[in-house]
């Protein structure tokens, strides 16, 4: 028998940083991340010579004493500041998932990084690490369908409410709205507990000022004990299109199911950030297992050799099949962050972005049955949900991924019966446009 009190706290663990033999450095010249990809944070001596880490296929590991073990699940419960200095369980720690952790910091610069097993147990992870009972989250709406029930839903259940805003909202709306989180929190005896983002928003590419919202963060909370990190959804544009951590982000999420798998052949997560950050999501992801298998972790290293590649040349393809698109005659309009044209959104765009990326809305001149003729036609372009991946896709949000959002919701954020989502892969770019001819031409 035991109470609540005699339970270990949640700790913070630093999973073991093996011996780093990396060159990061020639000449003075600093190693870009698509160079360090290939090797970073593996050193071939501690796998017999082996160029490519092997699966480390196991679910625990064996301790050098008895005295090791117990500094490790001193690290691990918290008992002891610094966390774990060694492997020790693969829920909490495993190489392939430390090496693609160490990498996935390559691409932001972030001090640390957590794989997960899919991308919205890298979200659901964080947020329960970071709101507690009858807290308050504040977000930017849209949000991927399965992350707004994690909020509205699941958290509700904790008597956690939330307050959201637009993506397009002014500055100055985001600051009312903070502060009026905050007395609520206040008047609770809560806090809020962050402030999450998406950017773009799936599936209408509208983008959030995280520079603008960080600082009304600042403005509102200060920078004491109760200042909400602000959190954000990066799938659509990352690793190589926007780095929300250099415009004032605090924690940065991924589904790596998407661009960085980028196969179509695997679901995960991560998030990036300051240690001071991830430590609490650590420790629940330690505590309820979110953490990725060893088999993706390695297959995650395999998509990272080529994550630059791949996206530079979707994004090429998503340019010359979007200008193709744009004046087609059964296209009423093409949501491509190229060819934004409200001024507050071009110049968020300007600020944050490096790129385009290659996932865009394509807004069909008609309703529902335009849409499904078009996507019915569609010959190489496959027919299916999600992103990011070397083929081409497209999808109808509104029946599909965002059919549980009420009609009202939809209305509100754009989600219309006219709009496609299109994910350019890495295809012949001209054979992209002729399939989207021959399909626009069946509607
Ligand atoms: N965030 C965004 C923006 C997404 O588009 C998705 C999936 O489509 C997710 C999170 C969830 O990721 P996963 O399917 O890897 O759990």
């Amino acid at each position: 028998m035991s109470t609540s009190e005699e339970n270990p706290p949640l700790g913070t663990m630093t999973p073991r940083r093996r011996p780093k033999p990396d060159v990061k450095e020639i000449g003075g010249r600093k190693l870009k991340p698509s160079t360090l990809m290939m090797g970073h944070g593996f050193d071939p001596k501690l796998s017999e010579g082996s160029l490519k880490a092997p699966i480390f296929l196991t679910s625990t590991f064996a301790f050098e004493s008895a005295a090791a073990g117990k500094r490790h699940f001193e690290g691990i419960t918290g008992k002891r500041p610094g966390g774990a200095e060694g492997l020790v369980y693969s829920r909490f720690n495993n190489p392939n998932q430390e090496i693609v952790e160490d990498r996935l910091s390559v691409w932001e610069e972030s001090e640390d990084a957590l794989v997960f097993s899919s991308g919205m147990s890298a979200i659901a992870t964080t947020m329960l690490a970071l709101a507690s009972q009858n807290d308050v989250i504040v977000h930017s709406g849209p949000l991927y369908a399965a992350t707004e029930t994690m909020v509205a839903k699941i958290l509700a259940k904790f008597g956690i409410t939330f307050l959201d805003f637009p993506a397009t909202a002014s500055n100055e709306e985001v600051k009312e709205l903070l502060g009026r989180a905050k007395k609520i929190a206040d008047d609770k005896g809560s806090k809020v507990a962050v402030v999450y983002l998406e950017s773009p928003a799936n599936p209408t590419n509208a983008l959030v000022d995280i520079e603008g919202v960080s600082k009304a963060r600042d403005e509102v909370f200060g920078t004491g004990d109760d200042m909400p990190p602000v959190a954000i959804d990066n799938t659509f544009l990352g690793p190589l299109w926007q780095r929300p951590l250099d415009h004032g982000a605090d924690i940065v999420i991924y589904s790596l199911t998407k661009y960085v798998g980028g196969h179509s052949d695997l679901v995960a997560g991560a998030a990036l950030g300051e240690k001071r950050w991830l430590d609490p999501i650590r420790a629940m992801r330690n505590t309820i297992g979110t953490i990725s298998d060893p088999n993706t972790a390695w297959m995650l290293l395999r998509s990272l050799e080529t994550v630059e590649l791949r996206m530079a040349r979707a994004g090429e393809n998503a340019e010359k099949v979007c200008t193709f698109l744009k004046g087609h005659p059964k296209v009423e309009r093409v949501g491509y962050l190229g060819f934004i044209e409200d001024p507050s959104q071009k110049d968020i765009y300007d600020r944050h972005c490096l790129g385009a990326g290659s996932t865009f809305s394509l807004f069909v001149k008609g309703g529902e049955e335009e849409s499904f003729r078009f996507l019915d036609n569609l010959k190489l372009a496959k027919l299916a949900v999600s992103l990011g991946g070397t083929e081409t896709l497209a999808s109808h949000p509104a029946a599909m991924t965002h059919i549980s959002v009420s009609d009202e919701r939809k209305k509100a954020l754009g989600i219309t019966d006219n709009l496609v989502r299109i994910s350019i892969g890495v295809e012949d770019p001209d054979d992209l446009i002729a399939d989207f001819e021959q399909a626009l031409d069946a509607v």
